[in-house]
């Protein structure tokens, strides 16, 4: 069917651009909408402060991304960004064991979060039908007297200017954009539990899971002989060391490198105390690299309170012609790195749909990213309930998983194939439960099973 008719897309972050992507193939106008108003090249900007924070795409989210936007692979390249073969080129210490390497077909791209965005806002903007307002807020929907249609959203533009006497924002025009389907891509902060609350619906159930997480990133000058020689490290976080850092190239020859703390840990920003947290982690490459490499950056600091997840798809009452999308559906704790590859499964789901056509897409849509928020979801709280500060159900499937998988660990120092295995689960490649052939159960529970100590535990909340 030729495409017809509009959509509007709240947000041009990674959820908004993935998502008009997919509607640019049923619409014949989309209309994205940013409250920021968006730079011309790779620079970090106010509505998405995580873009100064380390981001690693993970395999499946390269993999989406390349067929989404084809040639996509060869365009980083060719502006510098590196390919990192994670299972080859990269330290893994996992729980403190260290992940014994081999080749493997599992890429990421080590580059700035906001040179990506920068790359798929590029070729978003050159897709038939798509316009970008920037600068432009979305303040509020409008829904049709019965209730049960969105069928625009109100904008607000224009430079702000204090609001004088007359009580309005002076300066600014005010005004509606109608759409057939408008779609939420506001992040985690989205304003659609308000704006659905005033036109008469219930709230979508919330799952939230404390995890006080906070991420502290700075970026080196790349040289040779660092890393001995490899590409990347990384060394997680353990009950009893709530702290860890990982390593990755950036584009323009530099090295990000962030050191996080979970449940309270703060990482330090001075240069001492970010070489000392850092020599407490498992992976001396880290400590290493902060002693001697030259820093490019000052260091930037976010926090990140909980993981939340609104359960729209368990709603029995939802408006047609709206969706929410990317992390105001979901918002994962940013260790495991799955944030832009399940925002770009959804835009893949949403295509489907639109594509096979029919009512209810609402109900559809929620129920099937339901199904594919599932298994990233159950992996990194699953993975947080391993701290017994962390409240939520651990079912005996959750305690099972999780010394399993420790064990794991412990073999794949010796056992390449199953670091491979722990991998391409971990990259959202293969589903968890390739991690459980009997095949890789015998190789686990007779491998080793004991933590390699290779540093002592550091100073701090441990
Ligand atoms: C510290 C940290 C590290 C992370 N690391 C990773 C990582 O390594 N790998 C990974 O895959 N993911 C990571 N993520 C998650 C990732 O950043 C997001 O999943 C990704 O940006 C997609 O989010 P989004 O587009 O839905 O929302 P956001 O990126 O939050 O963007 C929301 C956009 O909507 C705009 N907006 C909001 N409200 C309005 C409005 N009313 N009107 C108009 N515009 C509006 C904002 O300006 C912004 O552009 C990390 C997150 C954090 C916090």
């Amino acid at each position: 069917m030729a495409p017809a008719g509009r959509a509007v897309v709240i947000g041009a972050s990674m959820g908004g651009l993935l998502a008009a992507r997919a509607l640019s193939e049923t619409y014949a106008e989309v209309v994205l909408l940013d409250r920021d108003v968006l730079p011309d090249g790779p620079a970090n900007r106010r509505g998405v402060p995580q873009g100064r924070q380390l981001h690693v795409l993970l395999d499946r989210g390269r993999q989406v991304l390349t067929a989404l936007f084809p040639g996509l692979d060869e365009e980083l390249t060719a502006r510098g960004v590196c390919p990192v073969d994670l299972h080859g080129e990269v330290h893994w210490y996992n729980d403190g064991h260290r992940m014994r390497r081999a080749p493997s077909d599992l890429v990421a791209y080590g580059m700035s979060r906001p040179l990506l965005e920068q790359v798929v806002r590029e070729r978003v903007h050159a897709l038939p039908g798509v316009r970008v307002l920037s600068g432009h807020e979305v303040t509020g929907l409008i829904v049709t007297p019965d209730r049960r249609w969105v069928t625009g959203v109100r904008v607000s533009a224009g430079v702000r200017v204090p609001v004088g006497d007359r009580g309005s924002a002076g300066g600014r025009s005010e005004f509606t954009v109608a759409a057939d389907l408008v779609v939420d891509a506001g992040g985690r902060g989205s304003r659609s539990p308000v704006w659905l609350a005033a036109a008469g619906y219930r709230p979508a159930p919330e799952e939230r899971v404390e995890v006080d997480v906070t991420y502290v990133t700075r970026t080196y000058r790349r040289e040779s002989g660092q890393l001995e020689g490899l590409l990347g490290a990384l060394a997680n976080a353990v009950p009893g060391r709530p702290r860890a850092g990982i390593v990755a190239p950036q584009e323009d020859g530099r090295f990000a490198v962030v050191l996080s703390g979970v449940l309270g840990e703060q990482p330090p920003t001075d240069d001492e105390g970010m070489a000392a947290f850092a020599e407490t982690l498992p992976a001396p490459q880290i400590g290493e690299l902060l002693r001697t490499a030259r820093p490019v950056d000052p260091p930037a600091r976010m926090r990140f309170p909980a993981s939340v997840r609104r359960r729209y798809e368990r709603l029995r009452r939802l408006p047609e012609g709206h969706l929410v999308f990317g992390d105001g559906l979901c918002s994962f704790n940013p260790i495991y790195g799955q944030g832009m590859t399940v925002a770009a499964l959804e835009a893949l789901l949403l295509r489907r749909l639109l594509a096979e056509g029919g009512d209810g897409l609402a109900r559809r849509f929620y129920r099937g990213a339901a199904r594919l928020i599932d298994p990233p979801w159950q992996l990194s709280v699953g993975t947080d309930l391993r701290f017994p500060e962390v409240t939520g159900r651990r079912t005996l499937r959750v305690r099972l998983v999780n010394a399993y998988v420790g064990r794991l660990h412990a073999a794949a120092t010796t056992d390449a194939g199953l670091g491979a295995a722990f991998l391409r689960v971990l990259n959202l490649v293969d589903p968890p439960t390739r991690l459980l052939t009997p095949g890789r159960l015998v190789r686990v529970l007779r491998g080793p099973r004991r933590a390699v100590a290779r540093r002592p535990v550091g100073v701090g909340r441990v």
